[in-house]
Order: structure tokens, then sequence, then C-alpha cells
């Protein structure tokens, strides 16, 4: 109920501006909560909510005020507050109150421990806000920047976050129409084969021709796209746009390349997903076993029964699958088992420091052995270096990908170098 909540903070406000005192205005909204209610269903999700409530309620002192905003949002104020010191003490206890394990009866099975984590924001009256409204909304602001901190922390409200939320809101505007304008582009990364030294396939990655801020990268406005659902129409132009480029490329009578092509979670969720690369394929003249889709851990971790019936239609199809970005996220190597993938991209992070970091050799030695075991290709990404690349193929690694061969590059200029390499 948010309108007793906003009276109250009013209140609270009203008393602290007449008793010249501090205050400030704690936002919480626990971490992934979503997944979980999706998962557990909405009964679980509930007796959390509460009991999550009950926590943050048992860590005021009198005369502060505790209220939930909706969903999973709760608001705490603190009234007359000696030093700014005491928010983020408040802030700290309830991080570490809700840190404990919260025991839920599902379904009437038994008791089940369940963790959360929560962020939170803070804003501080009267430097940050002197109503309300405007305390509400910067608290707001710094949680959300708490949130891009990975979550289970909490942030105090600057008034550069304004201006970053401001710059958020233009940019999620102007992608709302970037489709339709044609803003989008395609680059493409080549992978080369260790043992052959060509070309075997090239990894399209998305730009956005921005009209004022010139080319973005995807770290920039993939986020923003999968929050609005936008990566939904984006993702099937980019799946579109890809094959398209791979049949012209064969048409020019250059030699197959296989085009792998990046999918988000959101994609995959969608439940004519397959249906959706299945017409692709066909509208674009596509052989199936020229498309690879790159999957993430996290992706398929999110819902793993839909994930897995969709990849498997998509299996049927003859498309290739592999796990990107491996290593980085926590799936099970049973899952590996399981899910029908064709290879594992060897994560940038792990081959940066090889072979001077012992660790990341072993790690990167573990997943080409694995790999090799599970009969899945292997492709080590963002190799910069000669010495990776030695190491990499003396590992008998079978592909690879990164500056050292080409950063990715508009379709044109992939063209001219697949002509020089191999003419017809
Ligand atoms: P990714 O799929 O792991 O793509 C590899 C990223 O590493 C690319 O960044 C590429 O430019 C970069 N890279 C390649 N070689 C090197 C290297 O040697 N050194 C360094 N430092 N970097 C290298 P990019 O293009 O900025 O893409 C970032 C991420 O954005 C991708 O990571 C992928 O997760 C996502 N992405 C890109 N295009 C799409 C798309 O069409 N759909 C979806 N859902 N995600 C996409
Ligand atoms: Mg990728
Ligand atoms: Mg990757």
């Amino acid at each position: 109920q948010p309108q007793p909540a906003r009276d109250r903070l009013d209140q609270t406000l009203i008393s602290a501006t007449r008793h010249r005192r501090a205050a400030a205005v704690l936002f919480l909204d626990l971490d992934r909560f979503k997944s979980i209610n999706d998962s557990l269903g909405h009964n679980v999700g509930d007796q959390l909510l509460k009991a999550a409530g009950e926590r943050l309620a048992a860590c005021i002192r009198e005369g502060d005020t505790v209220a939930r905003l909706g969903g999973d949002e709760f608001v705490v104020v603190l009234a007359d507050m000696a030093r700014t010191q005491d928010a983020a003490h408040l802030a700290k206890k309830v991080l570490g109150r809700l840190a404990q394990p919260f025991s839920i009866d599902v379904h009437n099975a038994g008791a089940e421990e369940f963790f959360i984590t929560g962020s939170i924001g803070v804003s501080l009256y009267p430097g940050d806000g002197e109503d309300a409204e405007t305390l509400l909304k910067n608290a707001d602001v710094a949680m959300y920047r708490a949130k891009e901190h990975g979550g289970n922390n909490y942030q105090f409200f600057t008034p550069e976050m304004n201006a970053r939320a401001r710059k958020q809101l233009s940019m999620e505007n102007a992608l709302h129409g970037a489709l339709d304008r044609n803003q989008f582009v395609l680059y493409y990364q080549p992978q080369v084969d260790l043992a052959g030294g060509g070309i075997v396939g090239v990894e399209a990655l998305l730009r956005w021709k921005h009209p004022e801020q010139g080319l973005i990268a995807p770290a920039e406005f993939i986020p923003l796209l999968e929050e609005t659902g936008l990566i939904v129409p984006v993702g099937e132009w980019v799946l579109r746009e890809a094959c398209a480029q791979a049949t012209a490329w064969r048409e020019a009578g250059l030699p197959p390349l296989r085009m792998a092509v990046n999918l988000s979670a959101r994609q995959l969720r969608d439940g004519r997903f397959a249906d959706t690369v299945a017409a692709a394929l066909a509208d674009t003249g596509m052989d199936p076993d020229g498309l690879e889709l790159e999957i993430t851990e996290s992706l398929v971790m999110q819902q793993v029964e839909a994930s897995l019936e969709a990849l498997r239609r998509i299996h049927a199809l003859g498309v290739h699958i592999s796990m990107d970005d491996f290593g980085t996220g926590y799936s099970s190597l049973s899952h590996l088992k399981l899910l029908p993938i064709d290879a594992v991209k060897i994560d940038r992070s792990f081959v940066r420091d090889i072979p001077d970091d012992e660790n990341d050799a072993a790690i990167v030695e573990a997943i080409i052995v694995l790999a090799r075991t599970l009969r899945l290709n292997v492709i080590a990404e963002g190799v910069e270096t000669e010495a990776q690349l030695a190491f990499l193929r003396a590992l008998g690694c079978g592909a690879a990908q990164g500056f050292l061969f080409s950063r990715p590059v508009p379709a044109a200029e992939l063209t001219e170098r697949l002509r020089e390499t191999w003419p017809r």
C-alpha cells in the first residue's frame, strides 16, 4: 500500500523539520525476488516477503518507520538521526539480518531454507531532498546503483547518480525507436581453427549506431533491452540479419563459415523461439548446420526446464549450440551433459593471464580436457597474444577468437579479408 507508507514518511519528515533533526530514507529491494516467485510459486514468495518485513521491523528503533511499498520493495525512515553513520549502520544491520537463512514450509512438505539478499539505497534529509517524494525518488535511484554493484550492498545517493539515471532514461527512450530507424548493425569477429589456421566461423556482435553518441557497445544497452523486453524483437533482427549475411557470403562464393549468434534469456523464455529460428532459416535460405547459437550458463539456469525444451527443439533443427563465457556462471557439470551442446567457449577472463598465471592455466587446461571427454568443441575467447595462442595450441584447443586475429569488423571489411585469404 503505497499511500500509508507515503503518509508516514511525510509525517516523519514534518517532525524532522520541526525539530531541525536529520533523517534518512532507506529504500530496500530484494535481489532476484522475481525468479524466486516464478520458480517456487507465489505462496513461498509471500511467506518470504512477510518474514523479510518482520526482520526489517526488528532492526529499527521506536519512532522509525518501516513500510512495504509494494512488490518486494520496502522503505525505512530513520527519524531523528544523530549522525549520517546511523543510516549506514542500519543498512548494514538490515543486510546482515536478511542474510540469515529463512525457513519456509513449501507446500506443507516440511521447512526448507532459503537465502535472499537485498539492495539498499539511502537518501538523507535535508541534503538529498526536502520532501518525501524527492527523498524516495533519490533513495530509489541509489538502490538501483546498489543493484548494479551486484546486489547485497547499500549505496548513499549522490547527485551524479541522478545525472546517470537521466542518461539511462534518455537512452531507453532512444532504444525504443532504434530498430525502426535502422540504427542497429552487426559486426563480425572471425573464429580461427588452430590446427589449420583458417577462418571457420564468425561471431555476430551487435552495435548501436546512436545518432549523437556514435557506435555504442552492447554492454551499455543490452541490459536495457533485456529489462524492457526489446531484446525479443531486436534479437530476432540479429538472427535474421546474421543468417542473411551468411547466405550472402555463401552466394558470393566464399567458403562456408559457421555463423554464431548470441542469445539472451528472455528470447529462450518466449515459448515460440524455436519457430522463430526455423522461420529465420527458411526465409534467409540458411543451412541450419551453418548456424550456432551461443547461450550462457546463467541464461539456462534461470529456467532450466523451459530452456531445455526450447534448446532441444532448436538442436533438432540441426542448429549448433555453444556455451558462451564458460566457467564464469554457475552451472553444474551435470547440466553440461544434459544440455544439447556442441561447443564451449572458454571465457576471456581465464585466457587473459595464461600462460603465466598458474591457476588460470590449470583452469583452461581442465576445460579443454573436459570438453574433449564430453566430445564438445572448444573455442578460446579473447586471445590477444602469441604466447596465449601457443599455450592453447599445445593443449589441443580447437579454435580461438580474439584481437590477435581480428577485432569485430563490419561485414564489408570481413568480406574483403575473406576474399584475400580465399580467392575464388
Ligand atoms: P561475448 O559473446 O562473450 O562476445 C565477446 C566479446 O569479447 C565481444 O565484445 C568482443 O568484441 C570481445 N572480444 C573479442 N576478442 C577480444 C579480445 O581479444 N580482447 C578483448 N578485450 N575483448 C575481445 P562485445 O562485442 O562488446 O560484446 C559484449 C557482449 O555483448 C557479448 O559477449 C555478448 O554477451 C553480448 N552481445 C553482443 N551481441 C549480442 C546480441 O546480438 N545479442 C545478445 N543477446 N547479446 C549480445
Ligand atoms: Mg558470444
Ligand atoms: Mg563470451
